[in-house]
């Protein structure tokens, strides 16, 4: 999924777990469960990272001016905001060793990102995969529960 759903999905746990250790038990195999669900992908094989680049900025930026809005309108006391962006950043994280096996060749992150892939049982190139609305839909669901769940 979208960097934009893990973050909020990691923001939105984040609000009402706040112990790191359990935040983090939570949502590495939180990651992994949402990738299962059918998704399009703004990146693909043939990307790289001069027309990428900005697409992936975009998308932090979006999940980021949420989540910072989300705190600054309710108004989130400051032990429980580091904890929303906390599960954020967690939530993320298995995205961020995909792109430094797949661009910067670290080698030792292979299992993990055979893993990351086969989690997504749609092939690469299947019109599951591609980056349309009909493939966004999982993402907006989620997004939206997430944005509830930070704003109640
Ligand atoms: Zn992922």
């Amino acid at each position: 999924m979208i960097l934009t759903t893990h973050a909020l999905v990691g923001a939105a746990i984040g609000k009402y777990i706040h112990n790191p250790i359990a935040l983090t038990a939570v949502l590495i195999p939180l990651h992994y469960i949402l990738d299962t669900f059918r998704h399009g992908e703004y990146l693909g094989k043939k990307s790289t990272f001069k027309n990428t680049t900005w697409k992936v900025i975009l998308d932090l930026l979006v999940g980021g001016v949420i989540i910072l809005f989300a705190i600054y309108a309710k108004n989130i006391p400051s032990v429980i905001s580091i904890s929303i962006i906390t599960g954020a950043l967690i939530s993320m994280f298995p995205d961020l060793l995909t792109v430094l096996y797949w661009k910067l060749n670290f080698k030792f992150l292979e299992k993990i990102y055979k893993f990351h892939q086969r989690v997504h049982k749609f092939p690469d190139d299947s019109k599951e995969r591609l980056w349309t609305l009909r493939n966004a839909a999982n993402d907006i669901i989620f997004s939206v529960i997430a944005i509830i769940l930070l704003s109640l």
